[in-house]
């Protein structure tokens, strides 16, 4: 059968059982319930873009010790003010951007004088930018300007936030960047 006859003949039938009076509406609304029948649900936000909708991610897995979780379905938040469970086409793909195979899991270095990235762990990571921070801060501090006024800058480093980051997140890291002294900020954050 061509592909044109076989949506032809599906269109045929669709328009035959609204015909004969069958609700398809509910039966769209089952075959959504079984698919997230029994699934975990985490809210979270797109990662895409400054709009920051709320997302649902469907986890299937009944988080026993040898069960690998799978995502099985990502929706919009009926919840969340932004979006009210709307999605545009891109946050409608986020599934696959959670299930693809090249997703990076852990941070990754690459160190001085070498031509590729090493996989580190999180705990390295954290000890290495904690410690670049520090450095960075006592090399380039200033604590007066030009004119002797007390300043308090450490213009060598700058802070960037992304669209996930929440509210409370903000407020931790403009705590931290004001504490450190980092003049220059930006956050794509509409959150
Ligand atoms: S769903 Fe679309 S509009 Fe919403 S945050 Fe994601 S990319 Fe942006």
């Amino acid at each position: 059968m061509k592909r044109r006859t076989f949506l032809k003949g599906s269109a045929a039938a669709v328009g035959g059982a609204v015909a004969l009076g069958f609700d398809l509406k509910r039966a769209h609304a089952e075959m959504r319930e079984l698919k997230i029948s029994r699934t975990t649900e985490t809210r979270s936000i797109c990662p895409y873009c400054a709009v920051s909708c709320g997302v649902i991610i469907h986890t299937l897995g009944d988080k026993a010790k040898n069960v690998a979780p799978s995502v099985v379905h990502v929706e919009g938040d009926p919840d969340a003010p932004i979006n009210r469970g709307t999605l545009c086409p891109k946050g409608a793909t986020l599934r696959d951007d959670i299930n693809n195979p090249n997703r990076l899991m852990t941070p990754k270095v690459r160190r001085p004088g070498s031509d590729h990235w090493e996989d580190i762990t999180w705990d390295e990571a954290i000890s290495k930018i904690a410690r670049h921070i520090k450095d960075t801060r006592d090399r380039t501090f200033v604590h007066k300007n030009a004119k002797g006024q007390v300043v308090n800058r450490t213009p060598g480093i700058a802070m960037i936030g992304g669209c996930t980051d929440t509210n409370e997140f903000n407020w931790l890291q403009w705590k931290f960047i004001t504490a450190v002294g980092i003049p220059y900020r930006d956050s794509q954050a509409r959150v």
